[in-house]
């Protein structure tokens, strides 16, 4: 089972994978957490990400591919959410090869759906719960603009194959896990 999560930053992507992860048992790969823990650890694709995530510009896609390689033949050979990969088509292209490879689908795509106020709000707040270097007003501005100019598209190349979820990303924590978990039970018991 392999779920990606779309959404834009402060979409709140990352809380409702976790909880999802838990949930269905599998693993959350978030190539944001892998960076931020390369970086921590002052390894070699750590110091090369840093000036980019500083930036908040995206990451090199070939320093993204061998990471999550090495997730989904790893933590995640049994089942995983992609959160925070893809972020652009290319990359969305190497996911569908290195699928191919391994003889794995994508089981669905998960569009949470966030107003502006909402994500500049949840962004604010979180740049104070977990002081992320990347949480400044200008830095959170670029990561928008790349999300418009990158990532955005993804919304519209996983529509035209069919598997998208829209999901309504306004609300409590609870509220729109209940709405995830509604959409990924009816395809799971739709597959069943
Ligand atoms: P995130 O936690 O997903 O918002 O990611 C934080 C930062 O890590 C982004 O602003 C990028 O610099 C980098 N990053 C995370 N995932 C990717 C990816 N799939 N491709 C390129 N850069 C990424």
């Amino acid at each position: 089972m392999i779920w990606i999560f779309l959404g834009a930053p402060g979409a709140g992507k990352g809380t409702q994978a976790d909880r999802l992860a838990d949930h269905l048992g599998i693993a959350h790969v978030s190539t944001g957490d892998l960076l931020r823990k390369a970086v921590k650890n002052g390894t070699d694709l750590g110091r090369k990400a840093q000036a980019y995530m500083d930036r908040g510009d995206l990451v090199p896609d070939d320093l993204i591919l061998g990471m999550v390689r090495e997730a989904l033949t790893g933590p995640a050979k049994d089942g995983c959410i992609l959160d925070g990969y893809p972020r652009n088509t290319a990359q969305a292209a190497s996911l569908d090869g290195m699928l191919a490879d391994l003889g794995r689908e994508i089981t669905g795509i998960i569009n949470l759906k966030v107003g502006e106020d909402t994500l500049v709000a949840r962004i604010a707040g979180r740049a104070q719960a977990e002081d992320r270097a990347d949480d400044t007003e200008e830095t959170v501005r670029n990561r928008l603009k790349v999300y418009e100019e990158q990532t955005r598209p993804l919304v519209d190349y996983y529509r035209g194959r069919g598997g998208l979820q829209e999901i309504d990303g306004e609300g409590t924590i609870d509220e729109i896990q209940a709405r995830i978990r509604g959409i990924v039970g009816a395809v799971a018991g739709g597959a069943a």
